[in-house]
C-alpha cells in the first residue's frame, strides 16, 4: 500500500509525497454502550486502514484526492465550511484541519492530498476514525508539528463530534491511535485513560456484516442513552459505572422495568470488560470467548439491541467448532457480528455460517477475516 499510494500520488499531482501515514479501523471487542455510562471497553486496532499522503504546497490551494470518489477538489485554504454536496467526504480531513487551533496547533495552509485504503466504508470498522487519524498525523507532519497520542485522538474525535457532526465516543478514535499489533486497547472512557493488553497468539477476528439496519434506529440509541441517566438518577449516581450490579438488583423495585434492564446491562457488562483483561493476562481465549457470547447475551435480553438475524449468526457461531465465542460489536439493532476464533476457523466453516443465514434470512453477510494491527503512524 505504501509504494501504491505514493505511486498513485505521483500520477495524480506529478511529484512525490512529503509524507505518508496509515491509521487502522477497529473492532469493538467488549463493551456495548458502556462509554457513554463512564465505563471501559476493549477494542481491536485491525490490520486493515487508511492510508494518506501529503506534500505542502506554495499557495493556498488544497487538492483532495480519494480512491472513495476517484476525483480531485480542490479548495481554497480560505474555505472551512462544511461540505454538503457529493464531496462529503473531505469533511474528515476539513474537520481535523478545523480542530487544530483548538488544541493549541496550527493548520496547514495549501497541499495536495490523495487517501486509499483496504477498509471498508460504513461497515461498523470506524473508517471515519482512520481518516481522521491518518489526516491528523500528516498536517502535523508537514506543518513540522508533533502532538502525543492522546491529543490525536482527542483531535480525531473533535472532528467527528463538531465538523462531521456525528456524536461518536472515544472508542473509534481511541483504537486507532493507541492500537499495537497483537494486543487490544483498553479505554476507561471517564479519563478518558489509555492502555493495551496483549492478545494471545492464536486470536483470529471475523466479521459478519448482514448489513441490516433498524429504521428507528436512531431513535432507539437515544431512548437506550434516556433509560441509562434515568437509571443514574434513581440509583444517585451521575453515570451508572458508580453503581454496582448489587445496587442495580437492590433499586429493581425502584426502576422502571426497562430502566432496571438497561441499568443491568451497562454495570454486568464493564464487569464483563474487566474479567476480560484478567483471563487476557492468563491467556485463556476459551475463557475470553465465553465472556464475548456472554455479552451478546446481555444485549439481547437486557439492553434490548440485538436483533433475529444477530442472535442467528451468534448461535450458529457459538455451536461453530474453533470459534471462541461471538457477539453483535457497535451500536447493534442490527450491523455486524463479531467472532474471535483460533487459527483452525477458515474460509470453508464461515461460508458455511453464511450459507445458514443465506438460507434463512435470503441475504448473505459480507466475511471479513482480519488479525490486529498497529495504531496511526507515520510509514
Ligand atoms: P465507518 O466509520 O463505520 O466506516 P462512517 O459513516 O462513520 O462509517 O464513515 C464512513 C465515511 O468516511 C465515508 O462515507 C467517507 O466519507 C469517509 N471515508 C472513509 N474512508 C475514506 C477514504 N479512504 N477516502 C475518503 N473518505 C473516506
Ligand atoms: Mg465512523
Amino acid at each position: 500500500m505504501q509504494q501504491k499510494i505514493a505511486a498513485l500520488f505521483k500520477e495524480i499531482h506529478g511529484r512525490e509525497p512529503a509524507v505518508v501515514t496509515r491509521a487502522p479501523g477497529r473492532i469493538e471487542f467488549i463493551g456495548n454502550h458502556t462509554d457513554y455510562n463512564g465505563g471501559t471497553v476493549l477494542g481491536a486496532s485491525i490490520d486493515r486502514g487508511v492510508w494518506v499522503a501529503v506534500a505542502p504546497r506554495e499557495d493556498a490551494k488544497r487538492n483532495f484526492f480519494s480512491l472513495f470518489t476517484g476525483e480531485t477538489v480542490t479548495l481554497d485554504a480560505a474555505v472551512s465550511l462544511k461540505q454538503t454536496d457529493g464531496t462529503s467526504w473531505i469533511n474528515y480531513p476539513l474537520g481535523v484541519i478545523a480542530a487544530l487551533p483548538a488544541f493549541g496547533l496550527q493548520a496547514p495552509q495549501g497541499f495536495d492530498y490523495v487517501a486509499m485504503s483496504d477498509l471498508p466504508t460504513g461497515a461498523g470498522l470506524s473508517s471515519s476514525a482512520a481518516i481522521e487519524l491518518a489526516s491528523g498525523l500528516a498536517f502535523l507532519a508537514i506543518t513540522g508539528q508533533h502532538a502525543d497520542r492522546e491529543t490525536l485522538v482527542k483531535i480525531g474525535k473533535h472532528a467527528e463530534n463538531h465538523f462531521v457532526g456525528v456524536p461518536c465516543g472515544i472508542l473509534d478514535q481511541g483504537v486507532s491511535g493507541f492500537g499495537k499489533a497483537n494486543h487490544l486497547v483498553f479505554i476507561d472512557c471517564r479519563g478518558p485513560r489509555f492502555d493495551t493488553v496483549p492478545l494471545p497468539g492464536d486470536a483470529h477476528f471475523w466479521i459478519f456484516n448482514t448489513h441490516t439496519k433498524h429504521a428507528l434506529v436512531d431513535g432507539l440509541y437515544a431512548a437506550r442513552h434516556r433509560e441509562c441517566m434515568e437509571a443514574a438518577k434513581v440509583l444517585g449516581v451521575s453515570l451508572l459505572v458508580e453503581a454496582t450490579p448489587a445496587q442495580v438488583d437492590g433499586a429493581k423495585g425502584k426502576l422502571s422495568a426497562d430502566a432496571y434492564k438497561r441499568a443491568k446491562h451497562v454495570v454486568e457488562e464493564i464487569a464483563r470488560v474487566d474479567q476480560t483483561v484478567q483471563v487476557l493476562e492468563k491467556g485463556d481465549l476459551a475463557a475470553v470467548g465465553a465472556l464475548l457470547t456472554a455479552s451478546h447475551r446481555s444485549s439481547q435480553t437486557l439492553f434490548g439491541n440485538s436483533t433475529e438475524e444477530l442472535d442467528f449468526l451468534v448461535d450458529t457461531l457459538a455451536a461453530t467448532p474453533n470459534v471462541f465465542g461471538a457477539r453483535l460489536t457497535g451500536g447493534g439493532f442490527g450491523g455486524a457480528v463479531m467472532a474471535l476464533a483460533s487459527a483452525d476457523f477458515g474460509d470453508a466453516q464461515a461460508q458455511a455460517v453464511a450459507d445458514a443465514y443465506e438460507k434463512k434470512y435470503g441475504a448473505r453477510p459480507d466475511i471479513l477475516h482480519m488479525l490486529t494491527g498497529d495504531g496511526a503512524q507515520v510509514v
